[in-house]
């Protein structure tokens, strides 16, 4: 996803938190570096700031959405500026989030809109006993949450993004990039074999040579 914001402290206190919950991120902190991203970069969701250093965010909208790109933006807002909120509508941005942000809340919006946008099925699976619920990153047996970190979660939604395709080891580990600049060669066989004992080990096939699936 695309962090559009100038403030650099929020900035990177979003990026943190987006992170820490496996999304790959980028930041932008100007109209024009946001521009610059999304001509090089498809992402799933933009989080869009709308007053930044050279320009308005909005005008930045409405340029994308004049374009015909369809990509799903949630603008941010103060909290008394509901004018704001109406302009960005009207501009074309799919939700809004006021400011100061709950992180946990923006990060359940941005994975519905990220969803939403790839036609994704439910949110809410049931593979092999489990509950999984993908909009809030958790997994329940018998109403019983099992914890787990946010790299495992990070394996395990690419491969429900993906259910009953086959993700080779490579796909899986740019689900990682976003925690390690440098990912241990076997990261993915590691994160794998925790999934499987802590849900069962049928919940993640093996092709060899091929890669894995949740079946
Ligand atoms: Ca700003």
């Amino acid at each position: 996803m695309l962090v559009v914001e100038d403030s650099p402290d929020l900035a990177e206190a979003l990026l943190r938190h987006l992170r820490g919950q496996g999304h790959a991120v980028d930041h932008a902190g100007s109209v024009d570096a946001a521009e610059a991203a999304l001509d090089v970069a498809e992402y799933a969701v933009a989080l869009l700031d709308l007053g930044l250093p050279d320009g308005s965010g909005l005008d930045l909208l409405r340029r994308l959405r004049a374009k015909g790109d369809r990509l799903p933006v949630i603008i941010a807002t103060a909290r008394d500026q509901i004018s704001d909120r109406i302009a960005g509508l009207d501009a074309g941005a799919d939700d809004y989030v006021v400011k100061p942000f709950d992180l946990d809340e923006l990060g359940a919006r941005i994975r519905a809109h990220a969803r939403r946008a790839q036609g994704a099925p439910a949110a809410r699976l049931e593979i092999a006993g489990l509950e999984i619920d993908r909009a809030r990153s958790r997994v329940f047996r018998e109403g019983a949450e099992i914890r787990l970190t946010s790299r495992e979660w990070a394996v395990l939604d690419a491969l429900l993004g993906a259910r009953g395709r086959v993700l080779s080891k490579t796909a899986l580990e740019e689900a990682l990039y976003c925690f390690d600049a440098e990912i241990a060669g076997n990261a993915v066989e590691v994160y794998v074999s925790r999934l499987r004992t802590k849900l069962g080990a049928e919940v993640i096939e093996t092709r060899r040579g091929l890669g894995y699936l949740v079946p």
